[in-house]
């Protein structure tokens, strides 16, 4: 299948008056493709939500998109949405209309003060020429296809009448009224309980399935990735330090970063070996003092002469596996001496 997105060496500068500029996302490829979910993870600060929002040029007033190109197959053919003014008709076109996204706290993008149907009526108006009557029909298919019993009777409430599970459903069904090629989640159950949380990300998958839609799944947890990911992209730092098939990944991680957050996970791992919890050391530094080479070189166990001053290339691995550390080249190095 073609990709759908392909973001190609994309850096963000966040910049302030009296401070040297900061790099959030340093040289980042990922690829989109429709019916498959990419899974974006990494601890909080690592660039993850901040990739999200340079999809949708939703970036902060103090961000700015420095080098790359984020081309996307939309319907009007390919654009380079890294080009486009964000409050351009262009970007329009792609936002909201194409391109949904959901977040982990629904109020943020449902208005307290409308019905949910309302809400979402309005959203189907905006991209067809329906009837309000036709409208409310389908808003109504909708939330009854995301799970929401009596839908409509519950198309008349107002998001606070809701259970959290609900709103999160409400949620879906609005970024869904559009029928986007890409739905970009920033941890959507992070806050829901295991069961609802299950759910839910049940009801993407099937959603994903029905739609045939891409997905960018933005995610600190690992089990949430085995159950929704296709492929994954560890951050950290600003730096994409790993990204492959999900299944390449989790059986072998390479970058010690990666292996590090699978061994912080007690259910990823056999029972035999939970007794062995090694959560990681130290703390993420401050993107400021980031340093020159690789971006785990403070925390790494294995971090050796060239890794503070010189940045890992990415590394080809077998399948579509990329990793960037200098373990893996030094190894190659060995090998062919
Ligand atoms: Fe560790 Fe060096 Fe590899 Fe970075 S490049 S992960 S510091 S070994
Ligand atoms: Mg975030």
């Amino acid at each position: 299948t073609a990709p759908l997105l392909t973001i190609n060496d994309m850096s963000i500068i966040f910049t302030s008056p009296d401070e040297p500029d900061i790099e959030a996302v340093r040289q980042v490829d990922l690829t989109l493709t429709p019916g498959k979910t990419l899974a974006l993870v990494g601890e909080s600060g690592c660039g993850k939500s901040v990739t999200a929002r340079a999809v949708l040029r939703l970036l902060d007033r103090n961000a700015d998109i420095r080098t790359g190109e984020i081309l996307f197959e939309g319907e009007g053919g390919k654009v380079d949405i890294a080009r486009l003014k964000p409050d351009s008709d262009a970007m329009r076109a792609i936002r909201g209309a194409q391109v949904s996204m959901i977040f982990q706290e629904p109020m943020s993008s449902l208005s307290p003060v409308h019905t949910i149907g309302d809400q979402i009526d309005e959203i189907i108006i905006l991209h067809e020429r329906l009837t309000p009557r036709q409208a409310r029909e389908r808003t109504i298919a909708l939330l009854d296809q995301v799970g929401v019993p009596g839908a409509r009777e519950r198309a008349n409430a107002y998001p606070f009448e809701l259970s959290g599970g609900l709103r999160q459903r409400a949620m879906i069904a609005m970024a869904l009224a559009c029928t986007p090629k890409l739905l970009i989640a920033d941890e959507p159950t992070t806050a829901l309980d295991v069961t609802t949380q299950a759910q839910i990300l049940d009801l993407l998958r099937q959603l994903q399935d029905d739609y045939g839609m891409a997905m960018l799944f933005i995610t600190h947890d690992l089990g949430v990735v085995a159950e929704i990911a296709d492929e994954i992209a560890v951050m950290y730092l600003g730096d994409v330090v790993e990204q492959g098939d999900v299944f390449d990944v989790f059986r072998a991680p390479r970058h010690p970063y990666t292996q590090a957050l699978m061994n912080s996970v007690p259910r990823l791992q056999r029972k035999a070996e939970r007794e062995r919890l090694s959560p990681i050391k130290g703390n993420v530094p401050s993107p400021k003092d980031r340093p020159q080479g690789c971006a785990f070189t403070s925390r790494c166990p294995f971090a050796f002469e060239p890794c503070a001053d010189t940045r890992p290339a990415r590394t080809s691995l077998p399948g579509d596996h990329v990793a960037r550390c200098h373990l893996l080249t030094r190894t190659r190095a060995e090998a062919m001496a």
